[in-house]
């Protein structure tokens, strides 16, 4: 049996717009299973070691729910187009550099290291089309101790002449690929690009597949204008865009839709019957000029929301950036709902980038007893201090501001993979 006890003020989101603060408290974990936080420590461990991280503060550690692993090169480049054009311009060249395999375990390496440094633990993440990069990608995530699910993109049109597969190419190295696929941490997860990548006898198949062996699925969503024009004229036959998934069977609760800024209420209630993930990407749907998503109405209706880095449409991994992005994009939405939706207050999309992932990964929200250790320590010391500042307001100021190298440990699943 192994004891892991972190001391520091414990911080916590265990439900929507609310934090849980345990002042120099006592947060504790059995073989990786959290126990509890507590104020003193409990007499069954008195004789355990202490990580005493003294004033510092232990929060959650965060979920990254959709982000491009193949883009990691082009992170901070070409944000000078809409999606289509920087989809055909940057992306699919960048990603198409992926099938050197020397080339794919060096990025990939330090793809994971960083995610790891900057507390992110738990991925739903896109491969590219190529099944030996995306084993790699498992493998050197798996090795940095992070946790989740990692997709081999499929796309057989719309790529261009160097990205993309044939219909039966995509369909039997997706099947090569899952037998491969062998990791304790990391899971394999169905990726068709989107709609006008994907067609109707691979997205058909991707469906059959994911059905057959009860796997988890992600793609993307109302993303931009022109997107959506260009599924209308593809699929005719549907009234909306998210219909040319749900015809194919991959539209249900394990289902991941990257954006939905775009969406309105007829397909806002077709995400939430199925009980599909709307996964907002705020700093994304800037940097394209795809839009405000429309996540405070989201929320108000009961829509499962949670948040992506979408690197590279997105220009950070950190998820603290990605957390605060989504407030100033709320608050931009606010505006254009001549102020009559809410923004999100620093609690709320902490929420969002923390806890709100927990249930798609079996658990429940906050550091609850049972939930896998999952885990960041943060020190803010270096930072002018005026006045003493209680923990929650230090909670507020390390989400917006942080120095550089602030986060001092990471636990992801019981194990530190991360520390100075
Ligand atoms: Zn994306």
């Amino acid at each position: 049996m192994e004891t892991r006890i972190i001391k520091g003020n414990i911080i916590s989101a265990p439900e929507f717009g609310k934090l849980e603060i345990t002042e120099k408290g006592y947060l504790i974990a059995v073989d990786g299973k959290i126990k509890g936080t507590f104020q003193k420590l409990p007499d069954e461990f008195s004789d355990c070691t202490i990580e005493d991280y003294g004033d510092a503060l232990v929060m959650q550690s965060f979920a990254d729910m959709h982000l491009h692993a193949p883009q990691y090169p082009m992170l901070g480049m070409g944000m000078d187009m809409p999606l289509l054009d920087w989809l055909n311009t940057y992306t699919f060249p960048t990603e198409s550099c992926f099938k050197d395999n020397k080339f794919v375990r060096k990025a990939y390496h330090r793809l994971a290291y960083e995610l790891a440094a900057k507390g992110t633990t738990r991925v739903c993440m896109f491969s590219s089309i190529h099944r030996e990069a995306t084993l790699i990608l498992m493998e050197e995530l798996e090795n940095a101790g992070i946790t989740g699910y990692v997709g081999k993109v499929n796309m057989d049109r719309n790529g261009g002449k160097d990205y993309q597969e044939t219909t039966e190419e995509s369909i039997s190295e997706t099947v090569k690929w899952l037998e491969a696929c062998n990791f304790e941490h990391i899971k394999p997860m169905i990726t068709p690009r989107f709609t006008p990548a994907c067609t109707d006898e691979l997205m058909q198949e991707l469906g059959r597949i994911a059905k057959e062996k009860d796997l988890p699925i992600q793609s993307h969503l109302s993303e931009n204008t022109g997107e959506l024009a260009l599924v209308k004229e593809l699929h005719p036959d549907c009234v909306q865009y998210w219909e040319t998934y749900a015809k194919y069977g991959l539209w249900n609760d394990k289902t991941l839709m990257a954006h939905c800024v775009w969406s309105d209420a007829r397909e806002r209630k077709a995400i939430k019957d199925a009980g599909v993930w709307a996964v907002h990407c705020a700093s994304s749907n800037e940097n394209l000029v795809s839009g405000y998503a429309p996540v405070r109405v989201m929320l108000n209706e009961g829509l499962n929301v949670v948040l992506g880095s979408d690197i590279a449409g997105g220009d950070h991994l950190s998820m603290f950036k990605n957390i605060t992005a989504a407030i100033r994009a709320s608050k931009a939405r606010r505006i254009m709902d001549d102020w009559k939706t809410d923004f999100l207050t620093v609690e709320e999309a902490f929420y969002l980038g923390t806890s709100a992932a927990a249930p798609f990964f079996g658990e429940k929200p906050g550091f609850t007893p049972g939930n896998s250790l999952h885990a960041i320590v943060v020190e803010d010391e270096t930072l002018p201090m005026v006045r003493p500042l209680s923990v929650h307001e230090r909670f507020e100021r390390c989400v917006y501001r942080r120095e550089h190298g602030a986060i001092l440990a990471v636990y992801s699943e019981g194990r530190k993979i991360f520390g100075k």
